[in-house]
């Protein structure tokens, strides 16, 4: 059972304010070794605010996030959380990768140097490695042949592709995805989704911002639903998907699907 394992992903108690608007209230959320955890909700319930507290792009008001077992972006120091020096951060978020909605490749790059930039600058790891892993990545991803093609000259989906390859580049503990299709043209949507189907099924732990149900049906473990900046509920996929608790998932799926 995994009740007695520390969850990899500890999220407790976060809460997260811009001015006055209330965006995220007291947030609990475990997410184990090897899960997936799809996280629903409309547009402004604080879906991504969540994820970008994992990473500590967002500095929680309250609480904290732990990544195997150390506190991300803050250490306590006399009974309180301060800010860890850059260095550290930078440090910690090499072990938590991110995709983005809208494409987040280095413009002026080749996908390759896109892939080798942080193992080479952040983890100091050779050109010679860091190629090496770059070409299996890619053929991972199904990008070999495009090693040396700029983002603009790829579809959508090619570069979302290299995106979750430059994440891997770096052997995340997690990855985090934020409504990694969203953006795509239909005809691409289906590639992306197949490479996170592939991830999760060797043993990833993923946080997945998605409005992709059927995705979340197949593929996550946990789905949480998010309303007003709080989990609303969190179940298996049938649980949540098809057999709801609440009046506001309700909704939220009579809308989405
Ligand atoms: P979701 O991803 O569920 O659509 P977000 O987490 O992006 O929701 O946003 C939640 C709310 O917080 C929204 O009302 C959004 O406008 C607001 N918000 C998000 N980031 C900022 C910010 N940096 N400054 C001010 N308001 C923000
Ligand atoms: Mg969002």
């Amino acid at each position: 059972m995994t009740e007695d394992k520390t969850p990899l992903i500890q999220i407790e108690g976060v809460s997260k304010s811009f001015g006055p608007l209330h965006v995220l209230d007291r947030v609990d959320l475990d997410v184990y070794a090897g899960e997936v955890v799809c996280i629903i909700g409309p547009s402004g319930s604080g879906k991504s605010t969540l994820l970008r507290c994992v990473n500590h792009l967002e500095q929680p008001d309250e609480g904290w996030v732990k990544v195997d077992g150390e506190m991300i972006g803050v250490e306590v120091r006399n009974d309180r959380l301060v800010e860890l020096p850059p260095a550290e951060l930078t440090r910690q978020r090499t072990e938590v990768g991110m995709v983005f909605q809208s494409f987040n490749l280095f413009g002026h790059m080749t996908v390759l140097e896109n892939i080798i930039e942080s193992p080479v600058q952040v983890l100091r790891e050779s050109k010679a490695k860091a190629l090496e892993h770059a070409r299996q990545l890619l053929e991972w991803v199904r990008l070999e042949g495009k090693e040396n093609t700029y983002p603009r000259q790829l579809s959508g989906g090619q570069q979302q592709r290299a995106a979750i390859a430059r994440a891997l580049a770096m052997r995340p503990k997690v990855m985090l995805f934020d409504e990694p299709t969203s953006a795509l043209d239909p005809e691409t949507v289906g590639e992306v989704l197949s490479v996170m189907r592939r991830l999760a099924s060797e043993g990833l732990t993923m946080m997945v911002v998605t409005h992709e149900i059927d995705f979340a049906r197949d593929v996550a473990d946990r789905v949480a639903f998010m309303d007003g900046g709080d989990i609303i509920e969190q179940g298996t996929p049938a649980e949540v998907l098809d057999n709801p608790r609440e009046e506001r998932t309700r909704q939220f799926l009579s809308r989405v699907v």
